[in-house]
């Protein structure tokens, strides 16, 4: 597989096409395709937050486990925002550790980015409508024979057909967070910012306790019913976690402080 990865003309090619929901491409792929699984090796795979919680529930195992056993931290190279990505095994051909003889072992729960592929995606800040919108683009890598054979599509329908919007709907404010820093260029983050944006990013139990049992709450009001919702419901914590980041990291006031903090809140009369 490796030499096949080098060989001339396998490269990977970014079509330098900006497609919208509308564009159109070809492509199929199917277990009896020739090239099959030869996608899913000496990956920089990225996972969402909300794949975490999918694939970790899938494998029925907790958090820092899954997280332990088959990711690493990753660094998004435009936004220096730290993540985890997928550990590729240790074996000549860096395979994906979802890799099976038949396919992916984790087909009901795979990634995210497994399911746009051969697309890719974004988000960019519309200026003159005020809104953020989401991009895409082909990326053609030689060894890949689903690339202009079979049914032609609009981007939206592969979207459909690969049960992506409802896993990205979850992780949008995330995904806008990422962009924002995209868009501040080099500035310099705290690194204990950065230690709060990757326990959110990955690890949602840790992210709960700090909630429940640091100073926490006494530092954020947080409404009754999140508090409730949060406590049990990995995908509550998340959005909530999401607007907590938006308003350490941005100033967006969307959790809100409590006026007086413990360290100058008044002594209780008793
Ligand atoms: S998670 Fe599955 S689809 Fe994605 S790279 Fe691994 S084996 Fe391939
Ligand atoms: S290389 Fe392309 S056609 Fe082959 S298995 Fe991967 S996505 Fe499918």
């Amino acid at each position: 597989m490796e030499a096949i990865h080098r060989a001339k003309g396998f490269e990977k090619i970014v079509e330098p096409i900006r497609l919208t929901p509308e564009s159109k491409f070809v492509f199929q792929c199917y277990p009896g395709v020739p090239c099959f699984k030869l996608c899913c090796s000496e990956l920089h795979l990225p996972l969402t937050p909300y794949d975490i919680i999918r694939i970790r529930d899938y494998l029925k195992l907790g958090t820092e486990e899954f997280l332990i056993l088959y990711t690493e931290p990753f660094i998004l190279p435009k936004s220096s925002l730290p993540i985890v990505r997928l550990k590729m095994r240790d074996d000549k051909d860096k395979t994906c550790p979802f890799l099976g003889d038949g396919g992916c072992n984790i087909y009901e729960v795979r990634p995210l980015a497994c399911r746009y592929y051969p697309l890719g995606f974004g988000l960019f800040r519309n200026r003159d409508e005020k809104r953020n919108e989401e991009f895409y683009y082909l990326v053609k890598e030689g060894f890949c024979q689903g690339l202009d054979s079979g049914e032609e599509m609009t981007v939206e329908k592969y979207r459909y057909s690969q049960g992506i919007p409802p896993l990205e709907e979850p992780i949008f404010e995330w995904a806008e967070i990422i962009m924002k820093k995209e868009s501040l260029g080099p500035v310099e983050v705290p690194e204990k910012s950065l230690e709060l944006f990757f326990m959110v990013s990955s690890n949602p139990e840790r992210f709960r306790t700090f909630v429940f049992e640091s100073k926490f709450l006494d530092i954020f009001e947080v409404p009754q019913d999140t508090l409730e919702k949060i406590k049990t419901d990995d995908l509550s914590l998340l959005q909530f976690g999401f607007r907590w980041l938006k308003t350490i990291l941005f100033g967006e006031d969307l959790v809100k402080k409590r006026k007086e903090v413990p360290s100058i809140r008044k002594a209780k009369p008793f």
